[in-house]
């Protein structure tokens, strides 16, 4: 049985199935008034706010690097590993605001591939508030920054990642410190290479993903009690950035990350709102 079979049987027999949505899928009129991402995609445009986490993120990440360079002297120094950062890209220091706002103007209620490789290509990611400003500070300061990231837009993808972080304006816009993993969105192999050639000081990710892979359960319970479990590292050697429109909550909910627009969708989505998959 397919994942989205599986949440199509779900859906019915939660017995809240959307008739209004009335199982179509193309946009009209009404799923432009009635979008169930209206309210995360407003958040994202204009919550000050949502911006603020961005900026007290990055000054926790600040704060992590001014520690580890006072801890131990200077990177690089005898008997240490060079410091460095190991962070997500989007929705960590590239935003997809634009993206969900192009999304939300077709009339699209759920993640939309051909839209996103289409923008991806068109460098439509933004920096997020205060990323450029730290990944620079980051260099001042002999501080590396490496970039991990599950994305697949074909044999280009590496290409691509590098160029949209270049556009932006990030430090560490290059090959050496860019990886982008198109077969599995587990960052671990990659991030295990770079801790054995650097000290790292923190992870920066707006997906537990970009953490740990043990977070990767799609039940939302479980989910969350991994996360309480290892809460210490929060605000500390990980930094969490804010997402609500895609990333492994949704998985959690719907048992895949990206979701199709159906009447199944719509409805356990409403479900997750009431609290009902708690
Ligand atoms: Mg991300």
């Amino acid at each position: 049985m397919s994942i989205s079979r599986r949440t199509v049987v779900t859906g019915i027999a939660g017995g809240t199935v959307l008739t209004a949505a009335g199982g179509a899928s193309a946009a009209t009129a009404d799923d432009a008034a009635q979008n169930i991402l209206s309210a995360a995609g407003a958040w994202r445009q204009t919550a000050a706010e949502r911006d603020m986490l961005y900026r007290q993120a990055f000054n926790i990440a600040r704060d992590r690097v001014d520690a580890a360079l006072r801890g131990g002297g200077r990177p690089g120094s005898a008997g240490r590993r060079p410091l460095a950062v190991v962070s997500d890209v989007d929705d960590t220091v590239l935003s997809s605001d634009t993206y969900w706002a192009r999304l939300l103007t077709a009339g699209k209620q759920a993640f939309d591939d051909t839209l996103w490789d289409t923008w991806i290509r068109e460098n439509g990611p933004t920096p997020t508030p205060g990323a450029v400003d730290f990944t620079h500070y980051a260099a001042s300061r002999g501080v590396e920054v490496f970039y991990v990231s599950s994305r697949d837009q074909g044999p280009d993808t590496q290409e691509l990642g590098v160029a949209n972080l270049r556009h932006a304006g990030l430090a560490f816009a290059d090959d050496a410190h860019v990886t982008m993993l198109r077969e599995s969105s587990d960052k671990e192999p990659a991030q295990r290479e770079i801790a054995a050639r650097y000290e790292v000081v923190a992870y920066l990710g707006d997906n537990l993903n970009d953490f740990r892979r043990r977070y990767y359960v799609d039940s939302v319970p479980q989910r969350k009690a991994l996360a309480a479990q290892d809460a210490e590292h929060f605000g500390r050697d990980f930094v969490l950035f804010p997402n609500n429109t895609d990333g492994h909550w949704m998985r959690a909910v719907f048992g895949e990350s990206e979701p199709a627009d159906t009447p199944a969708y719509r409805a356990r989505m409403l479900r997750a709102a009431r609290g009902e998959l708690n």
